[in-house]
């Protein structure tokens, strides 16, 4: 196939302009205020052949990951980067759905308050912030992943997560210290925990706009409602192109490069089936119901998968949820992660997970998988009158709670919440029980252990008077003081870890046949695999994504100027 480029020039409204090949032509003229002068005689404003079209790069999935790379490639000179994307105008992915926590390294409070629009002088005076160092991160990552993640993506991420910071700072996206999320107020100090500090200002609905904002800004064309359907290839196997559904019509549109950041499989019954396993299909979809494993489908016979097909980010979600997508407006306010601060019990009165076992941003992913094995594939969250005003506003608050159980002595909490079961009601009763026996005999032989939220306390269900068969280690407090307050969770799955191969340094896409990297092909974002198995720590999605953003556009953009494929 030969694709010659530089033949015709039209100009945007943006005035950025954009370069065809003789065989091509432009996208409808309403989307690029094309003037007239410039069209071949034979095409008139309302009798445009059907569009084939070359670009420098083509970026799939307007999420944070595509934004990352579009922009990127556009601040290193690429004129005519296009970013599609398979939702209407508004979306911006699971992007779009996150709190927009971001994990980074940083050396201290002083550190990150440049970066931030939240904090006077006054309340930063008392603040109490530990630094999070680049080992720190390593071992965050090597713990909760059981030393899977590959360690040259572990610490690539690290390494590039402050700088990728810096960047989206950069180019607009404003930051705030998450106080509500990652800090408890001790002897009237804020106390951050977690090694997490950082969330854009509005969440993901903010980092969405910033990022259009930024991408426009840098010349980027986006089209929504264009999803991709295959890649094109030439003889030699190097990706020219992408076919796209646009306008209801295929249609192919050339490249230099094309860079994938259309997310996992989690919106996609089928697949969650047949890789997480039976019954995940009955699992709730967190956040976009685009993310249909599309890149995955579009790479198959190109590109080498590798990581934890079988496993996923999944959290306790509210059982009143929508199913098969988040909700545009209450987005993350269904995430119920209050369990460190009570115990999840099944729908047979059981307790099944260690609740206190670390920080709720270390255990929150894991534990929507623990959920869904769960009879029914539910559970109740459940607290007594001492941890109910500790619990997260924007996920219990009365905006957001649509249902919620509150009883006035047990007995009545475990009628409401088993009904008719007495087996259920009677082994509920049994398990606070016992649960409060174990945490009071802890108390007895550890008097000086102070019950704090921001640390791990060693409040736990464990002593050598009594020991649970399944402890809570930190922060267990007996439930026996009126009211009570139960909440149904279900499982929510947020995104998948398996994914593409890639090289860490570049992005570049590891092929399935010869283990190079395919010419002309960058992955970034949810589809990029072999970082996260079984667990993940919380932020470092976001992060991740814009660290390979950043490398698939700076690198697609040095193939466009090398002019790899001018002549092919
Ligand atoms: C409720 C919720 C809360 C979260 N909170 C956080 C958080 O606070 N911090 C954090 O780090 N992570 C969080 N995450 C995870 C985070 O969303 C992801 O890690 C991250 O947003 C993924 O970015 P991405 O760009 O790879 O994917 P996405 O943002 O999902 O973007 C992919 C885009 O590709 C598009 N697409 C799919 N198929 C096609 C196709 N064929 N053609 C064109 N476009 C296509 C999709 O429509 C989508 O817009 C959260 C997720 C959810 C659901």
């Amino acid at each position: 196939m030969r694709i010659v480029l530089v033949e015709r020039r039209l100009h945007c409204r943006s005035g950025v302009p954009r370069v065809y090949t003789t065989e091509t032509t432009p996208p409808p003229p309403h989307e690029i205020g094309i003037n007239p002068v410039f069209l071949p005689s034979l095409w008139t404003i309302d009798n445009l052949p059907e569009p084939m079209m070359h670009f420098g790069i083509i970026v799939i999935g307007a999420g944070n990951a595509g934004y990352s790379a579009a922009t990127t490639a556009a601040q290193h000179g690429v004129q005519n980067v296009l970013l599609i994307e398979k939702g209407p105008e508004g979306t911006g992915g699971n992007t779009y759905f996150t709190a927009g926590a971001f994990r980074t390294v940083f050396r201290g409070l002083e550190d990150v308050l440049p970066l931030v629009c939240n904090v006077t002088p006054a309340q930063a005076a008392k603040i109490d912030m530990q630094p999070y160092t680049e080992q720190n991160f390593l071992d965050d990552l090597a713990r909760v992943t059981d030393g899977r993640a590959d360690p040259v993506m572990a610490e690539t991420l690290v390494r590039h997560s402050r700088d990728a910071i810096a960047w989206l700072s950069l180019i607009g996206v404003q930051f705030t210290l998450s106080f509500n999320r990652q800090a408890y107020e001790v002897n009237g100090r804020q106390k951050f925990w977690g090694g997490m500090v950082l969330s854009v200002k509005d969440g993901g609905k903010g980092l969405v706009q910033d990022h259009q904002r930024a991408a426009k800004n840098a010349g980027v064309s986006i089209w929504f409602e264009t999803p991709a359907l295959a890649l094109i290839t030439n003889d030699s196997g190097a990706v020219i192109g992408v076919t796209v559904l646009r306008y209801g019509k295929p249609t192919d549109l050339y490249s230099t490069a094309v860079v994938l950041a259309c997310g996992g499989f989690e919106a996609n019954p089928q697949m969650r089936a047949q890789y997480l396993g039976p019954g995940w299909d009955l699992a709730y979809v967190r956040g976009t119901p685009y993310n249909n494993g599309d890149g995955f489908r579009m790479t198959n016979d190109l590109a080498k998968a590798i990581g934890n097909w079988s496993g996923c980010h999944s959290t306790a979600w509210d059982a009143t949820a929508p199913k098969d997508a988040g909700d545009p407006v209450l987005t993350n306010a269904f995430t119920k992660s209050g369990y460190p601060l009570g115990i999840m019990v099944n729908s047979a009165g059981k307790r099944f997970v260690d609740e206190g076992v670390d920080f709720r941003n270390y255990t929150y992913a894991k534990f929507g998988r623990e959920i869904l094995k769960q009879p029914g594939g539910i559970a109740f969250q459940i607290w007594d009158d001492r941890t109910i005003g500790w619990l997260r506003k924007e996920e219990y608050g009365g905006a957001v709670l649509r249902e919620k159980v509150v009883a006035h002595s047990l007995e009545e909490l475990a009628q409401k919440l088993f009904a008719t079961d007495q087996v259920s009601q009677d082994a509920f009763l049994r398990t606070i029980e016992e649960y409060n026996q174990a945490v009071r005999a802890n108390r007895e032989q550890f008097p000086g252990r102070k019950w704090n939220p921001a640390m791990k306390d060693g409040l736990s269900t464990q002593s050598s008077f009594k020991r649970l068969s399944l402890p809570k280690s930190n922060w267990a407090l007996p439930i026996d003081q009126a009211p009570f307050l139960a909440v149904k969770v279900t499982c929510g799955i947020t995104f998948t870890f398996g994914g593409l191969k890639i090289e860490p340094e570049t992005a570049a896409v590891i092929s399935k046949h010869n283990e190079n990297p395919i010419p002309g092909l960058f992955c970034c974002g949810e589809m990029v695999g072999g970082l996260f198995w079984g667990n993940y720590p919380g932020g470092s999605g976001l992060t991740a994504g814009t660290v390979w953003g950043r490398k698939a556009g700076a690198n697609s953009a040095k193939s466009v100027r090398a002019g790899q494929l001018q002549e092919v």
